[in-house]
């Protein structure tokens, strides 16, 4: 059995306002395996982002338990890099404020970056990159500090549709190389079905797990995955399970 990195175990989170309660998850529990690459769909406002904040202990559950192993790179759906930071200096950021800068993590962090076909563009600002470049920097920012999960929250859905096809290839392609584990939060099926070893389909609010399954591709490559016949077999009951 691979060791697991993060449980939530019947998860209750409570958000109080000045109007009111909200209750954003209630008897949430699922599991994430290290390696796994788990991507969950869920209607608008059902507590996605919220689930992702417990997950990376911004957020402390009302109710319930959630255990995690290591620690986590969180990546949003806006690159939020600086703008006036180059990008080396965008990338370098968490060491620097997680005190790890050392001159071999920087290095580290580099060759990480030109693995990845960013050589060019280190001492270069965002602005002059484009929409997928800034993606794939933000990405690798998120992976310079060695995290031993990654947590995405719909880091695609601000690119344009033929933009996030690459961009999606080009991010599943890096994060399997690295042998990440990833939870990957999106309400795109296709997205979903194009890179998750496993799919958790959510309730509306409050989000519980209402379905979970093993894609079982046996095939990484987002492309190649459209274009298998299960992959709409996958569609059609995804959808249904979301509409439900
Ligand atoms: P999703 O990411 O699935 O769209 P969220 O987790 O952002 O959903 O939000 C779930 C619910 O919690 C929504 O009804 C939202 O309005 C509410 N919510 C989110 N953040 C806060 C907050 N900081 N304070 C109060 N309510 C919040
Ligand atoms: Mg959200």
């Amino acid at each position: 059995m691979k060791e697991k990195i993060l449980t939530f175990d019947n998860v209750k989170l409570i958000y109080h306002t000045v109007r009111g309660e909200t209750v954003a998850t209630e008897g949430l529990s699922f599991e994430i395996s290290e390696g796994e690459f788990v991507a969950m769909i869920g209607p608008s406002g059902c507590g996605k982002s919220t689930l992702l904040s417990l997950a990376a202990g911004l957020l402390k559950p009302s109710e319930g338990t959630v255990t995690r192993r290591g620690s986590v790179g969180y990546m949003l759906q806006r690159d939020e890099l600086f703008p006036w930071r180059t990008i080396e200096k965008n990338i370098l950021l968490p060491l620097e404020i997680q005190k790890k800068l050392t001159s071999e993590a920087r290095e580290e962090a580099k060759k990480l970056a030109e693995k990845y076909g960013l050589k060019e563009f280190l001492g270069s600002y965002p602005a002059e990159l484009s929409g997928g470049m800034r993606q794939r920097a933000a990405l690798i920012r998120t992976l310079a500090p060695g995290p031993d999960i990654l947590l995405l929250d719909e880091p695609f859905s601000a690119l344009d549709y033929q933009t996030r096809l690459n961009v999606t290839q080009d991010v599943a392609g890096i994060i399997r190389r690295e042998h990440k584990t990833a939870l990957l939060i999106t309400h795109d099926i296709s997205e979903a079905i194009s890179l998750a070893d496993r799919v958790i389909v959510l309730t509306g609010r409050p989000a519980r797990v209402a379905h979970t399954h093993s894609l079982g591709f046996g095939e990484d490559d987002p492309l190649k995955r459209r274009e298998n016949r299960q992959f709409s077999v996958w569609f059609e009951l995804l959808w249904k399970e979301l509409n439900a």
